[in-house]
């Protein structure tokens, strides 16, 4: 029986057991441990991507050092984003105010880096200390000549869903800016697509294959020219929809910009996000293009996933996620390699997305909103899943299960976007649920000599610690 913390029982679902709605959107509860990231961070994810700008935080040293190079976003160009630069708040500023430091520190970076704009995020001491971030970057952007914007992410002031809205109006301020260069009428902007491992650059040759132009990606490969076309594009493709619905909204409330979500991750999800994109167009071009492209990649892939299918038929997959988005492909794409997903929870997830999960799930599914370590090791066991899929948070508690582990968050280094990426994530499930190594594990000793204390055939635990081998 897996402890749930009163405050919490209501934001763990099981399917066919419970009745009640699921409760969601609610900041963490205290001595919970969430494994939910905090307001700056939220911010930090969706800019860090945009190369050519300065990205300062304003704090003391542990909220730079915490974020640094947190995202295994690529860039074609520059690399101004993978420094991370603080005003490194001390006593002294925390008792007489940071505004001096910020101001220096702006005005010694730019002429150094040239950046094309700086952010600058106030985390949670400049909330309490009450510095007017805002009045040093109107200053610093009179001075310099370039925008610098500030994001109001103060850690404590409410959820990374907070940050993400954060990031989205400083994104926003950078757009409207280019009315010349020429956009295509068949022009889109893609949202929450942060070209991990370089996977932007896969759905831009997908795009571009279907005579599609991507007219700015937010923020994958980001630069700060591109947002300020962005709103010329015909429609925004909202890729993360939990970071970015918010900045579609803005746009098509300000530039009559209509938007769709999608994912890029799974077969169904990549080709249903084509597939959208190509019905919103009307084109016939662009329709027999998509379809060939979809053709080309899934004939390519299939025989591929079946090798793995094989492999991990029966197997089980425990799914914790920033946003649901992210959850709905993998439990579709689990189920292409054969393998159910019997735990599943994200930390930013709507009740709309809980909805969908729910029916999109085996009976007997757990859902989870804004876990904890405790919990989440604890329906693992319950269920006996094989592997979890999650993010460098959730990446110890694998391994102190002794069951394999699958990085789909922001740190990765592999491509699991796109048909290529699919292949990529069955490869790296199979590889990771079949190694030997998990048998060596503390955890996993402990419960084979527990089993066969008591007298529980030796055969049944050796069984789960080694899966089967593709032949
Ligand atoms: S919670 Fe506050 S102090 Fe901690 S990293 Fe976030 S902004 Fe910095």
């Amino acid at each position: 029986m897996v402890e749930v913390l009163n405050a919490r029982k209501q934001q763990v679902w099981e399917k066919g057991k419970d009745q009640y709605t699921l409760v969601c959107e609610k900041p963490s509860t205290a001595g919970s441990v969430s494994q939910r990231a905090c307001v700056f961070c939220g911010s930090r994810v969706v800019l860090y991507p945009i190369a050519d700008a300065l990205h300062l935080i304003h704090g003391p040293i542990g909220c730079a050092a915490y974020t640094w190079e947190l995202r295994g976003s690529l860039s074609s160009g520059p690399e101004l984003h993978r420094l991370s630069f603080s005003t490194d708040l001390r006593e002294q500023e925390v008792i007489y105010g940071g505004e001096k430091k910020l101001y220096t520190a702006l005005s010694e970076l730019i002429p150094v880096y040239k950046p094309k704009a700086a952010f600058v995020y106030g985390t949670c001491i400049i909330g309490l200390i009450g510095d007017d971030v805002a009045a040093v970057c109107r200053r610093v952007q009179k001075e310099q000549g370039i925008p610098v914007l500030p994001v109001h992410s103060e850690g404590f002031k409410g959820t990374k869903k907070d940050g993400y809205k954060a990031a989205c109006e400083a994104a926003f301020t950078l757009m409207g800016k280019d009315q010349l260069s020429p956009v295509s009428p068949f022009s889109i902007n893609i949202l929450g697509e942060f070209n991990l491992a370089g996977e932007t650059w896969i759905i831009k040759d997908y795009y571009h294959r279907m005579g599609i132009e991507v007219t700015a990606c937010l923020t994958g490969d980001g630069r700060v020219a591109e947002l300020g076309k962005a709103h010329r594009a015909r429609l925004n493709v909202v890729q993360c929809a939990g970071s970015m619905t918010y900045l579609a909204k803005m746009m098509q409330e300000t530039y009559g910009i209509p938007f769709i979500r999608v994912s890029y991750f799974g077969i169904e999800d990549m080709t249903k996000a084509l597939y959208d994109v190509a019905e919103f167009f009307q084109d016939q071009r662009i329709t027999h293009q998509t379809q060939e492209l979809v053709r080309e990649e899934v004939s390519r892939l299939l025989p591929r996933l079946g090798e793995y299918r094989k492999a991990l038929e029966g197997k089980k997959a425990a799914v914790y996620v920033g946003g649901s988005f992210k959850a709905f492909s993998m439990v579709k794409a689990l189920r292409h390699i054969g393998m159910e997903t019997v735990v599943v929870g994200s930390q930013t997830g709507s009740p709309e997305d809980y909805e969908y999960l729910k029916e999109i799930t085996h009976e007997g599914t757990i859902i989870l909103d804004d876990t904890n370590p405790l919990e989440l090791s604890g329906f693992i066991l319950e269920k006996g899943a094989d592997i979890l899929i999650g993010g460098v948070k959730e990446r110890p508690i694998a391994y102190k299960m002794g069951i394999g582990f699958c990085d789909h968050n922001h740190e990765r280094k592999e491509a699991l976007a796109g048909y290529a990426g699919m292949g990529n994530f069955a490869q790296e499930v199979y590889t990771s649920v079949s190694s030997p190594v998990w048998k060596y594990s503390p955890a996993r000793q402990a419960a084979a000599a527990k089993a066969a204390q008591a007298a529980v055939p030796e055969r049944a635990v050796t069984d789960r610690v080694e899966p089967g081998v593709p032949a």
